[in-house]
C-alpha cells in the first residue's frame, strides 16, 4: 500500500465579534490541514497548528514528494524519519506543526485501512467519554471592567447551565486593557462567587506575566480554589516554570507550546509543570502526544491535552484521551468557530460534562466536503 496524493488545505473564516487572550486578539479562523490519500483510495485528514502560511508551504513543496510511494501504516518511522529530515535541513527551527499534520493524517488513513479507531491501534481504550471542561471566558471587546466583569459572568453561568462542573478562564487582562493584576483576580472572584463552590475553576494566562507577577497572582489563586494556573510566563522559561511549581501552591500547568516528547522530558526532569498540556496539532501528533502521555505517567504528572482548533484536532485529541492515563479531561472549546461545528458531518459535542469519543475508524469523522469547500481558500 502506498501514499499517493498528498495535499495542504487551507480554510478560512472572519468572525462576528473578536475576543481577547493576553497573547493576542482572535478575529478569525483559519487552519491548514493536511490529506493524504493512498493507491487504493483511503483519506485520511491531520491539521497542523498556526497560521497557513509556513506550514502549507513546507507540507506542499518540501514533505510531499519525500511522502508519496511510502506505506501510511509505517507511522511511526515516518514520524521519526520526518522529525530527523525537518531538524536536519532547518536546524534550529523543526515545525512539529508540520509533523503534527502529518502524523495525524497517517494516523487517520491507518486507522480507515485497519477498520479501527485510532484509540484502538494505540493499545485501546480507557473511556468511551471524556470529562470535558469549558474553555472561553476570553476578553469581550468591551470598555470598562463592570462590562467585561458581567459579560465572563453570563459566559460562565451559560456554561454550568449546559452542563459543565469544569470552566477555564483567561487571565493576564493587563496586556490589552489598561488594567493591573487587580483586576485579573477580581474577574476569577466574579466567576466563583456565580457560579459557587463545586465548579471547578482553572486560570490560563496564555503566558502573559514576567515571573513577579505570575508569582504575585498564584499566591492570590489559592483563595479561589483554582484547579491550575496555566502558562503564568513564557515556555522559554522553564527554570522559572520549576521555581513557580515548587512555590505555588496552586499546581502549575503548561505545555501547549512545546513539542515533541524530547522537550516533555527536560520539562519533567526539572519539574517544571504539575499538569502536561501537549497539543496533538504542534506537539508532533498522535505518535508524539502518546510518548509525552506516557512519560507523563512514569512521572506521575497528569496529561491533559491542550486543544484549540477545527474539528480534525477535535477529534483526533479525543482518540488519544481515550487511551491516556489517570483522570484526563479534554479541553472543549466553546468560542465561537464555524470549522469547529460545521466541518464534520456529526459534529462533536458534549452531553453535561463529558463528550463521547467518536466510535467509527481512524479519527472516526466525516469530513462534509460541500463545508469544505465553503471554507476553502486558496
Ligand atoms: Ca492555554
Amino acid at each position: 500500500m502506498q501514499i499517493r496524493d498528498v495535499e495542504a488545505v487551507a480554510l478560512y473564516r472572519d468572525l462576528d465579534e473578536r475576543f481577547a487572550n493576553a497573547q493576542k486578539w482572535i478575529d478569525s479562523r483559519e487552519y491548514c490541514l493536511v490529506r493524504i490519500e493512498t493507491d487504493d483510495g483511503t483519506v485520511g485528514w491531520g491539521e497542523c497548528w498556526g497560521p497557513v502560511a509556513g506550514n502549507r508551504e513546507v507540507v506542499e513543496e518540501y514533505v510531499t514528494p519525500w511522502l508519496i510511494g511510502k506505506d501510511p501504516r509505517d507511522v511511526e518511522r515516518i514520524h521519526d524519519e520526518l522529525t530527523f529530515k525537518l531538524r536536519s535541513s532547518y536546524h534550529s527551527y523543526v515545525p512539529a506543526s508540520v509533523v503534527s499534520g502529518v502524523d495525524m493524517a497517517l494516523w487517520d488513513c491507518y486507522g480507515k485501512i485497519a477498520g479501527e479507531s485510532v484509540s484502538r491501534l494505540l493499545g485501546g481504550r480507557r473511556r468511551e467519554a471524556v470529562q470535558a471542561y469549558a474553555t472561553g471566558h476570553f476578553f469581550p471587546d468591551v470598555d470598562g471592567t463592570d462590562a467585561f466583569k458581567r459579560a465572563v459572568v453570563e459566559e460562565a453561568e451559560g456554561n454550568v447551565d449546559a452542563g459543565f462542573d469544569a470552566l477555564k478562564v483567561k487571565i493576564g487582562v493587563g496586556r490589552h486593557f489598561p488594567w493591573s493584576i487587580d483586576t485579573d483576580v477580581e474577574i476569577l472572584r466574579a466567576i466563583r462567587d456565580a457560579v459557587g463552590d463545586d465548579i471547578r475553576l482553572m486560570a490560563d494566562a496564555n503566558h502573559g506575566y514576567d515571573t513577579a507577577d505570575a508569582r504575585r497572582v498564584g499566591r492570590r489563586l489559592n483563595d479561589l480554589d483554582i484547579y491550575f494556573f496555566e502558562e503564568p510566563i513564557g515556555p522559554q522559561h522553564v527554570e522559572e516554570y520549576a521555581r513557580l511549581n515548587r512555590e505555588l501552591d496552586v499546581p502549575i500547568a503548561g505545555g501547549e507550546c512545546w513539542a515533541f516528547v524530547e522537550e516533555f522530558d527536560r520539562v519533567f526532569d526539572r519539574q517544571a509543570v504539575s499538569y502536561a498540556q501537549p497539543d496533538v496539532t504542534s506537539a508532533g501528533g498522535i505518535t508524539s502526544m502518546r510518548r509525552i502521555a506516557s512519560l507523563a505517567d512514569a512521572r506521575n504528572v497528569q496529561c491533559l491535552p491542550h486543544v484549540f482548533g477545527s474539528v480534525v484536532a477535535l477529534a483526533a485529541s479525543l482518540q488519544v484521551l481515550a487511551t491516556i492515563p489517570g483522570n484526563p479531561m479534554l479541553e472543549f472549546d466553546r468560542t465561537p468557530n464555524p470549522i469547529r461545528d460545521e466541518l464534520a458531518v456529526d459534529p462533536i459535542v458534549n452531553e453535561g460534562a463529558s463528550v463521547a469519543v467518536p466510535g467509527g475508524p481512524g479519527l472516526g469523522i466525516e469530513i462534509d466536503h460541500g463545508v469544505l469547500e465553503r471554507f476553502r481558500v486558496d
